[in-house]
């Protein structure tokens, strides 16, 4: 069986494996806090989760992880290690450059940690214009409302950080790093003032999860999972 983790490549499988595939994945999660109950690195394993299970449906590798992320609301919580955009983005722009140098096809910047979207995007529109490349693609993760239906705490703080949709995905991909008897309750209320200026988390929230992620199932994660490992190789096989 081919390989797919790049990770586990020689050098020279490496070299035959991204000139014939369709895609290479470079995921880009975080290290940040996920309230009292979920560990710091919860982006990272589920990006990667995801991009091995898209990849496993379709013709691509996966690069390693980008273990740090933009995480500018969460800096103060102790845990969090936020990238400035400029850095991330000049991190994206090295890797892509290294993988089109090897003939990469098409490149898919995949947010396991969603704050890294506005950085992958402008690093895509950059690359078009500087390097007249147009096969650097992104994708972050978005749910259809049917799909939050299956959630049980109010909107909007059902599907927001560490709550009972993340904290769901997680149970299916990594329990030992969850530990619900440590789950609070949290309902912050967004600030008025957070739509004209930045504020973060620090100011207004308390546990660093919304929700109540005590609501958390594997059954659940793996239905919020397998729409965003579908949409993935739906991008690749049908729309790349
Ligand atoms: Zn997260």
């Amino acid at each position: 069986m081919k390989k797919i983790y790049a990770g586990d490549m020689t050098r020279l499988e490496f070299a035959e494996r991204i000139k014939e595939a369709k895609c290479v994945i470079v995921t880009a999660g975080s290290c940040e806090q996920h309230g009292y109950h979920m560990a710091l690195d919860t982006d990272n394993v589920l990006g990667h989760h995801m991009a091995m299970e898209a990849a496993k449906r379709c013709d691509a590798i996966v690069m390693p992880n980008i273990n740090y992320g933009q995480v500018w609301s969460a800096r103060k919580f102790p845990g969090s290690i936020s990238l400035s955009n400029d850095t991330l983005k000049a991190v994206l722009k090295e890797i892509i450059l290294s993988l089109e140098s090897f003939g990469a096809k098409n490149i898919l910047l995949l947010a396991g940690h969603n704050g890294n979207g506005q950085a992958m995007k402008d690093v895509a529109r950059e690359l078009v214009n500087t390097h007249d490349l147009h096969n650097v693609w992104y994708y972050t993760q978005t749910f259809s409302k049917e799909l939050k239906g299956v959630l049980e705490s109010p909107i909007p703080c059902n599907c927001v950080h560490a709550g009972e949709m993340e904290t769901s995905m997680m149970l299916c991909v990594r329990p030992d790093l969850v530990d619900l008897s440590k789950a609070e309750k949290d309902f912050p209320e967004l600030p008025a003032a957070a739509k004209y200026r930045p504020i973060s988390w620090d100011e207004y929230i308390t546990v660093g999860s919304y929700g109540d992620p005590s609501l958390a199932t594997e059954e659940k994660g793996k239905l919020f999972l397998d729409a965003i490992i579908d949409e993935v190789v739906h991008l690749i096989n049908d729309i790349m």
